[in-house]
């Protein structure tokens, strides 16, 4: 039997929900603070790979989520002359059935704080930014803006994202970020229901478009639109006729002009920007970062939040199976580390071939990675690291794949069914 421990977690996000949710099932007494005033995810859509998909999965919660997803077959990139340059099918895993999928971030939220708040054990206490924490022999506290200190917990999980108070580390905060949107899919729109669509003006300009499936409460399905922007030409933006920038972007992608014209306002654009970072000390006396208050990195592979279940799930093992706390601790990070320190590196080189200023690196990629990335073994390679298994991460944590076929019927039902979640 596991001793129970008082434990705290930072952060609502997939980490931190994910997180307190494994660590109460295993009998714990979990506290969630967040700085939020009411419990809600900031955002539009993400990608949850298989990798992310296997965690889900595991916590029973995968069907509930793909009945709010889109089923996302591959990932396609057009550079502006035409070519396809990025062609990438989760079929080329060789793995019968497996897919990734477009959720909105709300509905992934929903569906762990449902989970979280049917589950016994789970406290949630909004409007509490925490700024510091304080380590005693018996205990650490947490220290909040405008309020007392916390009661004394055996363990602190730090699942507050990349501006974590906790790594005083520059947080390499990224040149590109992006505005992204969620808008309405009506008959009739140009997109494949089943494919992240990108269009390349060389790596400086980025466009996409992801099927998010249906929200709770939403009218119909909806899809995530994005357009890549560096955050020093901005307040330019902000200050451009909303139809100059419309009409800039259908020079890219023509095929946009029906959706562009559910744009009417700007404040339907979130600026969303990223950080490369990786915490040097993930673990302390009694603290532990998971998600990306350890690691992050810009969107471009699409990992961070699959990522983060992926660590939550890590920590629960470990706190199973370590004798001592900072054996727990340890363990829990050991089994993450290489995926991790893997994902960083990928990412880190990636990104600008999609997001630079760079004529040269849009070049290798078009002329050089496309042409490769179709034939054996890079179409394979491609394919895992898209659907975060490269490197294995599932193996140590003692996680199996996906249960495609499961939660294909369950895709199917639902369709079937024409479900919606109002
Ligand atoms: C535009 C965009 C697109 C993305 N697309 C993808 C994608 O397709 N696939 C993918 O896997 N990932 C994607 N990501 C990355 C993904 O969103 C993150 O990696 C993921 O959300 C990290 O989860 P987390 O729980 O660690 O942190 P977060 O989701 O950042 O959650 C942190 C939580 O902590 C709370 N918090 C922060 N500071 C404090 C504090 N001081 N006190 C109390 N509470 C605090 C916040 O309110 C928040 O609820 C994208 C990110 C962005 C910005």
């Amino acid at each position: 039997m596991m001793q129970p421990l008082d434990i705290a977690v930072i952060g609502c996000g997939p980490a931190g929900l994910a997180a307190a949710l494994l660590l109460a099932r295993q009998g714990h007494d979990v506290h969630i603070f967040d700085q939020f005033l009411a419990p809600g995810p900031v955002g539009s859509g993400l990608m949850i790979q298989p990798s992310g998909l296997a965690v889900l999965d595991a916590l029973g919660l995968a069907g509930e989520i793909l009945r709010r997803a889109a089923r996302i077959d591959a990932l396609e990139g057009i550079e502006e002359r035409g070519r396809c340059v990025l062609d990438a099918p989760y079929a080329a895993l060789g793995l019968p059935g497996a897919f990734g999928i477009g959720i909105h971030r709300a509905s992934l939220f929903g569906v762990l704080l449902e989970a979280a708040s049917a589950q016994a054990g789970i406290t949630l206490h909004a409007d509490h930014a925490v700024t510091g924490s304080l380590c005693e022999p018996a205990g650490r506290r947490l220290i909040f803006a405008g309020r007392e200190a916390s009661s004394r917990f055996d363990l602190v999980v730090d699942a507050s994202g990349w501006r974590t108070h906790f790594d005083p580390a520059p947080k390499g905060i990224l040149p590109f970020g992006a505005l992204w949107a969620s808008l309405p899919l009506e008959p009739g729109d140009p997109f494949a229901g089943n494919l992240l669509e990108q269009r390349y003006r060389r790596a400086s300009q980025m466009a996409g478009v992801l099927p998010i499936g249906q929200r709770a409460g939403a009218a119909g399905p909806e899809v995530a639109f994005f357009w890549s922007l560096k955050a020093e030409d901005y307040p330019v933006w902000a200050e451009t006729p909303l139809d100059d920038w419309k009409a800039e972007v259908l020079r890219l992608w023509p095929a946009l002009e029906g959706l562009l014209a559910r744009i009417g306002d700007r404040s339907q654009l979130t600026f969303a920007r990223y950080a490369h970072r990786t915490h040097p000390a993930p673990v302390i006396e009694r603290m532990i970062a998971i998600g990306d208050a350890w690691h992050s990195a810009s969107p471009q592979l699409g990992q961070g939040a699959n990522m983060a279940l992926l660590d939550a799930w890590s920590l629960a093992r470990g706190l199973a199976e370590g004798r001592t706390l900072g054996e727990k601790l340890r363990l829990a990070t050991s089994w993450r580390r290489d995926h991790v320190w893997l994902y960083q590196i990928v990412t880190r080189a990636f990104t600008p071939l999609y997001q630079s200023e760079s004529r040269m690196l849009p070049s290798l990629r078009d002329r050089l990675l496309a042409p490769l990335s179709r034939h054996w073994p890079a179409r394979g390679i491609q394919a895992q690291l898209m659907s975060g298994l490269f490197g294995f991460p599932l193996g140590p944590l003692g996680l199996a794949l996906p249960d495609y076929e499961a939660l294909s019927a369950s895709l199917t039902s639902a369709a079937a069914s024409g479900e919606s979640h109002s």
